[in-house]
């Protein structure tokens, strides 16, 4: 019976149930690919790796050389550098590419939110919307509201973020999934009058904008970035996983 060989870009929920489900797949073999930004990882079933590829031609030259047939991006939606080079990667060797993204959050009535087109636009907006701000926009990206001085942040991150970060702040670090009540009393134990936060997508994290809606809070939230043209994309690691048995099928 032959094997197809599938590289799964990872670092999500997505991506570990993907791998759940093929690996229960005996005619499939697949590789997790992560960043390796966290330091105690939650590892998915199966075969990881662990790294940078070295941009789209490093990607490109692993692909021909692990003999990969079909490649799964199922990273997160904000990590669009891997995105990026995924596109150009499998185009250049040949490969099929699948991206998996998860629908984006919609407001629902009594939703109070701003949109921003990148978290600079988001820093730029802060000031005149809140003074006491549940900041939810990841580690990597706090160096665009360090030059606050004036607002007072509540940084939740999953690691320890390093400098640079605003003057007035206080980091909390946790991993979701989060509870709509947990969220609500972190709210109002903080006295947090605006949420910021990127349109991540998701049930994991989504309770905070449960809270911020039950509180009356406005959301600032930063829009995501665009896919590379042409993409074929599904939302879930199901229609992910049909479509790698399809392509194994052939
Ligand atoms: P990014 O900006 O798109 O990627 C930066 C570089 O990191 C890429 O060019 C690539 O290095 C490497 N990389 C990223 N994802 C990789 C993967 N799955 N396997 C191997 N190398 C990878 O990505 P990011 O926003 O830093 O996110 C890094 C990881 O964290 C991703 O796996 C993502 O799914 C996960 N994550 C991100 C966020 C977020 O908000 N951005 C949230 C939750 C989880 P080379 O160019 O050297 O190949």
């Amino acid at each position: 019976m032959s094997v197809t060989r599938v590289l799964i870009l990872g670092g999500t929920s997505e991506a570990r149930a993907l791998a759940r489900l093929l690996a229960a797949e005996p005619g499939v073999e697949a590789v997790s690919s992560l960043a390796g930004r966290v330091a105690d990882p939650l590892l998915p079933p199966g075969r990881s790796r662990v790294g940078g590829f070295g941009g789209a031609d490093g990607l490109a030259v692993w692909l021909g050389e692990e003999r990969v047939d079909a490649v799964v991006d199922a990273t997160h939606p904000f990590a669009a550098r891997i995105t990026a080079s995924a596109a150009a990667a499998s185009a250049r060797a040949g490969v099929p590419l699948l991206v998996v993204r998860r629908p984006g959050w919609e407001p629902g009535a009594g939703d109070r939110w701003t949109g921003a087109a990148s978290l600079e636009e988001a820093a730029g907006a802060v000031p005149g919307l809140g003074e006491r701000v549940f900041l939810t926009t990841g580690r990597q990206g706090l160096a665009a509201f360090a030059d606050l001085d004036r607002p007072w942040f509540l940084v939740r991150t999953v690691e320890p973020p390093g400098p640079p970060l605003p003057p007035r702040a206080a980091v909390l670090c946790e991993r979701g999934p989060f509870t709509v009540e947990g969220e609500r009393e972190l709210m109002l134990r903080h006295r947090i009058d605006l949420l910021v936060t990127k349109d991540s997508g998701g049930a994991m994290t989504a309770a905070k904008l449960v809270a911020a809606r039950a509180l009356g809070l406005p959301v600032l939230m930063v829009r995501r970035p665009p896919l590379p043209e042409g993409v074929r994309t599904v939302p879930d690691a199901a229609a992910a996983a049909g479509w790698v048995l399809e392509a194994a099928a052939r």
